[in-house]
């Protein structure tokens, strides 16, 4: 067995303004991370065009249909202040699902141990009918929903150690009682969601906040006192992850103070609680990460973890 890892160029079309942080760049950081020798036993793929019927697992087709009349036939359109959409977005977008659902097919029909999705735009702030926070379609709760239907499965996990709350994919799947949404992020910090208060419509949901500053160690501290016992409880038949390597130190967007070996620690524990409960199945997609550097180091410590417990 081994791990996938899917992308495509058509990621670096979905265009944002001149020093935007989320900038096709990340996306070349991120695939050439993964070309030294290390990474040549990835199973490379490239990610396919989703069916569009597969957005309206988590958007109305309104939604879908103004963000395809907001697409500029030259330059940048603004869909909010943060998120930005070019002519080659909407199919940047629908790789960026079809990656993640190939993914899952993978990983469920035994064709790879995990894998690692490489695409953008990213997903976890968009909500059912509001694209935000960079974000226009939600790849991973679309990715759980269709898990879930696909392949008759009865509980799946999505973690997002983003750090950023995933506010989208909470309000996508807060009364999915098959499903166990675990984020950790920086408090106070955008999108001013994630409270450990807000807890999901079947108590299905898990916030983690970190107050500014934070380091590896009190990230580990209450993802081992509160998220792996969730996790274990809950007993996953899959583990999606939403994987934004913007906890970093370096990063410019927030004040958290991860090092790359923590995403490396986060990692293995995902993949010990796939490995109790799922047969080692787990989906992870790209979200933030905006330090070019530390992004490519963090999501290439990342994917080796995946290498080495997928191998
Ligand atoms: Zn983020």
């Amino acid at each position: 067995m081994t791990t996938a890892f899917l992308t495509h160029p058509d990621g670096l079309d979905h265009a944002t303004p001149p020093g935007h942080a989320e900038c096709a760049d990340r996306l070349r950081a991120v695939t050439e991370a993964l070309t030294t020798e290390g990474f040549a036993g990835l199973l490379r793929e490239e990610a396919p065009l989703a069916d569009e019927a597969e957005l309206l697992r988590a958007h109305p087709q309104g939604y879908i249909d103004a963000v395809k009349a907001a697409i500029p036939a030259e330059g940048t359109a603004s869909l909010d202040p943060d998120t930005h959409v070019s002519p080659g977005s909407f199919r940047a977008a629908l790789r960026a699902l079809g990656g993640t659902l190939r993914a899952v097919d993978m990983v469920m029909a035994g064709a790879a141990a995990n894998a690692f999705v490489a695409m953008r735009p990213p997903g976890h702030h968009a909500e059912a009918a509001r694209a935000m926070g960079f974000c226009l379609f939600s790849n991973i709760a679309i990715a759980a929903k269709y898990a879930l239907d696909r392949y008759g499965l009865a509980r799946v996990a999505v973690v997002d150690f983003d750090v950023h709350h995933g506010n989208g994919t909470q309000d996508l799947l807060w009364s999915e009682p098959r499903t166990l949404f675990v984020s950790s992020h920086q408090m106070p910090l955008y999108p001013g969601t994630g409270e450990a208060a807000e807890t999901g419509a079947a108590d299905n949901v898990l916030n983690l906040p970190l107050a500014p500053r934070s380091d590896g160690r009190a990230f580990r501290a209450a993802f081992e006192a509160h998220a792996l016992p969730r996790l274990e409880a809950f007993a996953p038949e899959l583990v999606l992850v939403s994987a934004g390597f913007d906890a970093h130190a370096a990063d410019p967007l927030a004040e958290l103070a991860w090092r790359t070996e923590d995403f490396a620690w986060i990692t293995h524990r995902l993949c010990d609680i796939a490995e109790t409960h799922s047969g080692g199945r787990l989906v992870s997609t790209l979200e933030g990460g905006y330090d070019l550097e530390a992004l490519g180091a963090s999501a290439a410590a990342h994917v080796a973890v995946l290498m080495e417990r997928g191998a």
